[in-house]
């Protein structure tokens, strides 16, 4: 059985806390793999490490910087499809979905080989007779990204590229169910020639991830994953002083109205809602259907369900891999049944699909109708292949619903009507816009980042969010004087 462990001063390291964990082939039920969980001791060791290497990698020019971003873009460019293969290995997502989280990882690897232009700062020369002031941005120290399941290469690039390239040391920890995308991008990082100690992965669990929001010298935490364990990390890293950004869960309403192209929106609610069997802090979860769309929408959603493929990952022509684990495909198995008895209409149950495979932790797709704001499934994050459908009766019932909602992550709008989507763009309470695109992720040369119980800080992810993030901003006022024109002045500096 395949051993994972940490990588820490430019190394494989194996663990020492004797603490592990097991990884599972999702597609097959298996246990692949055991993955070393550190102790507060090993995170403490690692961070050490980083702390010496970020000293040196500060100094680094930024040509040498972004030489070895460069290279990194080139090799990761290259191996894509190893990573993908990892990917699927441990997640279960079918492989081009697994292509396409690095192909969007990939972007922000790319946006980072900027960084000399990203870090400029800005001159006023004469900001008073004789004096110059001037703002640089430098790197914090040492930084850490805490990341989820779901896109276990993806997630970690929107944080190591800019954190990295902006001259900071980076301490990786990744999820727990499949961490050895983390370790791969760790050995390319090294083959791209970044020093050593530069990038680290510490595995392991609450132990570590506890560790590193204590410890004295990680500067700054970046956190994706759940909302409660978001909340839990911005209050213990802030109250340790540090910079944090914790993204959590969501649930994303996209909202059909009546005058909507109706086959491009129940296209987009299938692939929304179903792509990677709907475990995307992205994945459209609810449909809001407005006025006299609801019964076309619902029988065109419906008709589409048949064609989806669901498998192994790495089987050709399959559309919808398995859950990550056992539990949670039971726990999303139960949330189908809770919406039954609460009243939803199930109009199609994943639980008796006919083609899922016998081993595997595999559920079909799930569509319920006439589900209401206070049944569980349309309150909770149910982060799998379920797709609830709300009707309301005008566009300002469905924005109220959006609005009320816990979450604000993603949110679509479908329509023919310009001036409607203006509106909706103006009126809504969510981070991330889609206008007949329902994942609205942002390209990398914007941010990401969700509002409300989404998103605990005030800075998104990547984009010109991560550069402000990962530095600090510095002023300088400067003036070269005639000695001779040398008094002492006991008044307040003036600038006229
Ligand atoms: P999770 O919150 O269970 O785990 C995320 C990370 O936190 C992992 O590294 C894990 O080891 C660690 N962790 C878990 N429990 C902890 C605890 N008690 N104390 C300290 N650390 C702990 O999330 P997950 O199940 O891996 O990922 C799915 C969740 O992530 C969903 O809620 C999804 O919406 C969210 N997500 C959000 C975004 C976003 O951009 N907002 C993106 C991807 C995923």
């Amino acid at each position: 059985m395949n051993h994972i462990s940490h990588w820490i001063g430019g190394a494989e390291r194996a663990g020492t806390s004797g603490r592990v964990g097991p990884v599972f082939n999702p597609a097959t039920g298996e246990q692949s793999a055991r993955v070393d969980l550190a102790s507060a001791a090993e995170v403490a060791e690692a961070v050490a490490v980083a702390r010496a290497a970020a000293g040196q990698w500060r100094s680094a020019s930024l040509s040498q910087r972004s030489a070895v971003v460069f290279k990194f873009r080139e090799l990761l460019a290259q191996r894509a499809g190893e990573l993908a293969a990892i990917i699927t290995a441990e997640h279960g997502k079918v492989l081009a979905d697994a292509a396409g989280e690095v192909a969007r990882g990939l972007e922000n690897v790319e946006f980072a080989t900027g960084v000399p232009h990203l870090m400029k700062g800005g001159f006023s020369e004469q900001a008073a007779t004789g004096v110059d002031v001037y703002s640089i941005r430098q790197p914090l120290g040492v930084v850490a990204g805490i990341t989820p399941f779901n896109f276990p290469a993806m997630v970690p690039l929107w944080m190591c590229a800019t954190a990295i390239a902006t001259g900071n040391a980076f301490v990786l920890k990744p999820s727990e169910k499949d961490p050895s995308a983390a370790l791969w991008l760790a050995r390319l990082w090294a083959e791209a020639g970044l020093p050593a100690g530069v990038f680290t992965v510490v595995n392991g669990d609450k132990e570590a991830v506890d560790a590193l929001l204590a410890h004295p010298d990680i500067a700054a935490v970046s956190f994706v994953g759940s909302t409660p364990i978001a909340r839990y990390i911005y209050e213990t890293g802030t109250a340790h002083g540090k910079r944090v950004q914790a993204l959590g869960g969501a649930k994303n309403h996209m909202i059909v109205l009546p005058d909507a192209e109706l086959d491009a929106a129940a296209d987009a609610a299938i692939s929304a809602g179903y792509g990677a069997a709907g475990e995307r802090c992205m994945a459209i979860s609810v449909v809001v259907a407005v006025g006299e769309i609801a019964d076309p929408l619902v029988e065109a959603i419906a008709a589409r369900l048949p064609r989806i493929r669901v498998g192994a990952g790495t089987e050709a022509g399959v559309d919808m891999g398995p859950l990550i684990s056992a539990e949670h495909r039971d726990r999303v198995a139960g949330y189908i049944e809770a919406g039954a008895s609460a009243g939803a209409a199930v109009i199609a149950d994943g639980r008796k699909a006919d083609d899922l495979p016998e081993e595997g932790f595999f559920l079909g797709a799930t569509l319920l109708d006439n589900v209401t704001p206070e049944m569980t499934v349309y309150t909770d994050e149910i982060f799998g292949p379920v797709l609830s459908v709300v009707r309301v009766r005008t566009y300002a019932e469905a924005v109220a619903l959006v609005n009320d909602n816990e979450y604000g992550n993603g949110v679509a709008i479908f329509t023919r009507d310009g001036g409607a989507a203006r509106r909706f763009q103006f009126e809504v309470d969510a981070g991330m816009v889609g206008v007949n695109v329902p994942i609205p992720v942002p390209v990398a040369y914007y941010s990401f980042g969700g509002w409300k119980a989404s998103l605990f800080g005030d800075s998104h992810m990547y984009g010109p969010d991560g550069i402000r993030f990962y530095t600090r901003g510095k002023v300088v006022t400067s003036r070269w004087p005639d000695p001779g024109t040398s008094a002492i002045d006991l008044g307040f500096p003036q600038t006229r």
